[in-house]
C-alpha cells in the first residue's frame, strides 16, 4: 500500500507563496524510518516544475533585494518568534521523518530560530568598508544579494542545515528555490507557513521536493541561479561542483565526513567514554561530524574500550517518540544496508568486533530499520571502515602512543571535516588542534555549534562556510566603487609635460 492511494497526508510543494502539485501530478512517499511504513506523500518535481520555480523566485527577489535591511531584518525576527512558538510540531515531524529520538530533535531545534535572529542581525549591523584608495579617490565595497540561490538539502538535520542556509541567504537579500531531501522534505515544507505569517513576500522561499536525479539535477543546472549552496556527499558535491565550474558561479559544499575523536591519556575513562558515546552515536551516528575514529592513548586504550562497550550495550534502542529512547533507527533501508555493508567489510578486513554489529528487531522495532550501536576494536588506519563514510552508528578505535602519531592518523583520511582533541593539558590539545587538517576541531567537546560559528571543512569534506559573517559574505557579491572627488582635469594623451597616473 502506498501513502499516495490512501488518507495519509498529501503534502503540497511551495512555489511563489502557492501549494501546488508537480506538472507531471506525480507523488512519492515518505517512509518512517521506526516502522518502515508510508505515513505521507509529497509531489515528485522535475526539471518543468523547477523552471516555474526559479521563475516565481525571480519575482520575489526583485521585490525582497530591495527592500531595506531593517524591513527584511524584521521579517526574520518575525520568523524566528512564529517558529519558536511551533516548535513542538516541528519536532514531531523531524522525529517521523528521520527517526531521530524525541529528546535529541528537541534539544536541536531549539536552536534554530537563532538562526534567523543572528543573521537579522547581520544585515542590520554589516559594514561596508572603505579602502585605502589614497589621493583623491574614495573607494567603497557594496554588498549585493547574488539573486536566485539553489539549496539542496540531506535529510540528517532537515530543519537545522536548511536554516544553516536559508537564514544567511535570505538576510543578505536573495529569494531561494530550495530542493529539499527525498527522504525527509516535511519541515522545509513547513517552514513555508511561518514565512507567510512573518511577512515575506511571495515567491521568496519556494521548495520543489523530488529526486537528486530529477529536482536536484535540474535546480543546479538551472541557468538562472546565481549560487548553488549543497549539503550532501562528497560524490553529490562533485558532480554539482562541475555544474557550477561550467557555468562560473559560486558553489559552496557541506560534504562528507570521518571526524577522529582523540584521546590522551590525562583524561578520566568515564569522561572519554562519555565524550565518544555521544560523538559516534547521537543521530545512530548519521552526522557529518560524527566521532567515527576514537584515537586513544594505548596506556588508557583498554580501559576506555571496556568502559565504552559498556555503556553502548546499555544504550536504549527504540521507537524516536519514546521519552526513554536514546538511539532511534537509521534513516532508511538504503541507510540500514550501508550499515551492513560496511560491518561485513570490517569482519573480512580482520577488525574485532567487540559491540552490536547486528540489527535489531522486537519491542516496538519491527519493521524499523534499527541497528545496534557498533564497536570495532584493533582498527587500522588503512581499512576501509575507517576511511570510508559509513554514516552510521558504528565506530573504529585505534590507539596511539605519542602525538605526532596521533596527529599523523588523524590526518590520514581524505576528509577534513571535523575532529575533537580531549586532554587537559591546553597547551598540547591546542598544539594538536592547530594541526590537525579539518575545518572544525573542538577541544574538550564535540558537536557543539552556534550561528556565529563558521563551519565547513577541508580536504574532500567540502568547499566553503556555513554561520558567521564569512556565510553572510558568500551569499553577496561585492562591487567596488571608485569615486574621483578630484576637479583637476585629466588628459592622458595631452603633451603637456606633466607626469600622468593611471594605475
Ligand atoms: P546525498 O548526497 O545523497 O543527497 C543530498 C541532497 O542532494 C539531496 O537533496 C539529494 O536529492 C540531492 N542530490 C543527489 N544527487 C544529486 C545530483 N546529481 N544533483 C543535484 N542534487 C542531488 O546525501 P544524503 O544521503 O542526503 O546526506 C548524507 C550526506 O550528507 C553524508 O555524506 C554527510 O556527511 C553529508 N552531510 C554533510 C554535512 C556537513 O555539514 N558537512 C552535514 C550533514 C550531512
Amino acid at each position: 500500500m502506498q501513502a499516495s492511494d490512501t488518507d495519509a497526508p498529501q503534502w503540497p510543494m511551495i512555489i511563489g507563496g502557492k501549494k501546488v502539485e508537480a506538472q507531471s501530478g506525480k507523488r512519492f512517499d515518505i517512509i518512517n524510518p521506526a516502522t518502515g511504513l508510508a505515513y505521507c506523500s509529497v509531489p515528485e518535481g522535475d526539471a518543468a516544475d523547477i523552471d516555474i520555480a526559479v521563475d516565481a523566485a525571480k519575482k520575489g527577489f526583485d521585490i525582497w533585494s530591495k527592500m531595506s535591511a531593517l524591513q527584511r531584518a524584521s521579517i526574520l525576527m518575525k520568523a524566528a518568534d512564529i517558529l519558536q512558538e511551533r516548535l513542538a510540531d516541528f519536532v514531531d515531524a523531524e522525529v517521523l521523518q528521520t527517526g531521530r529520538p524525541i529528546r535529541e530533535m528537541r534539544a536541536q531545534l531549539a536552536r534554530t530560530p537563532e538562526w534567523y535572529s543572528y543573521f537579522a542581525s547581520v544585515a542590520r549591523t554589516y559594514e561596508s568598508k572603505v579602502h585605502p584608495f589614497g589621493g583623491d579617490h574614495v573607494n567603497y565595497g557594496r554588498r549585493l544579494a547574488l539573486g536566485v540561490v539553489g539549496l539542496v538539502t540531506p535529510w540528517n538535520h532537515p530543519l537545522l542545515i536548511l536554516t544553516k542556509k536559508l537564514a544567511p541567504a535570505l538576510a543578505a537579500g536573495n529569494a531561494v528555490v530550495v530542493k529539499p531531501s527525498e527522504v525527509a522534505p516535511i519541515t522545509p515544507l513547513m517552514l513555508a507557513d511561518v514565512f507567510s505569517e512573518a511577512g515575506l513576500p511571495e515567491g521568496v522561499y519556494n521548495v520543489v521536493t523530488g529526486f537528486g536525479a530529477g529536482a536536484g539535477a535540474a535546480l543546479t543546472a538551472h541557468r538562472d541561479i546565481a549560487k548553488i549552496d549543497l549539503t550532501g556527499g562528497t560524490e553529490t558535491g562533485r558532480k554539482v561542483a562541475a555544474l557550477a565550474g561550467e557555468r562560473l558561479i559560486p558553489f559552496s559544499g557541506e560534504l562528507g565526513g570521518k571526524a577522529s575523536v582523540i584521546v590522551f591519556d590525562d583524561v578520566s575513562v568515564d569522561r572519554a567514554a562519555a565524550a565518544t558515546l555521544f560523538a559516534s552515536f547521537v543521530a545512530a551516528g548519521q552526522t557529518c561530524v560524527q566521532g567515527a575514529r576514537l584515537l586513544v592513548h594505548e596506556s588508557i586504550h583498554d580501559a576506555v574500550l571496556e568502559k565504552l562497550i559498556a555503556r553502548a550495550n546499555a544504550l536504549v534502542v527504540g521507537a524516536p517518540d519514546d521519552e526513554s529512547t536514546q538511539m532511534g533507527p537509521v534513516v532508511s533501508d538504503r541507510q540500514l544496508a550501508t550499515v551492513e555493508k560496511y560491518v561485513a567489510i570490517g569482519k573480512d578486513e580482520g577488525a574485532r568486533l567487540v559491540a552490536g554489529g547486528e540489527r535489531l528487531s522486537g519491542e516496538g522495532r519491527d519493521g524499523g530499520y534499527f541497528y545496534a550501536p557498533t564497536i570495532f576494536a584493533d582498527v587500522s588506519n588503512d581499512m576501509r571502515i575507517a576511511q570510508e563514510e559509513i554514516f552510521g552508528p558504528v565506530v573504529c578505535v585505534m590507539k596511539f602512543s605519542t602525538e605526532a602519531e596521533a596527529v599523523a592518523l588523524a590526518n590520514g583520511t581524505d576528509f577534513g571535516l571535523a575532529a575533537s582533541v580531549w586532554s587537559s593539558n591546553i597547551a598540547r590539545a591546542k598544539r594538536v588542534a592547530e594541526d590537525i587538517e579539518a575545518g572544525i576541531v573542538w577541544i574538550n567537546d564535540h558537536h557543539r555549534i552556534d550561528p556565529s560559528s563558521p563551519w565547513g571543512g577541508f580536504k574532500d569534506s567540502g568547499i566553503g562556510k556555513e554561520n558567521g559573517i564569512v556565510c553572510y559574505e558568500g551569499y553577496t557579491r561585492m562591487q567596488s566603487i571608485v569615486l574621483n572627488t578630484s576637479e583637476e582635469p585629466f588628459d592622458w594623451f595631452a603633451e603637456d609635460g606633466k607626469q600622468k597616473r593611471y594605475s
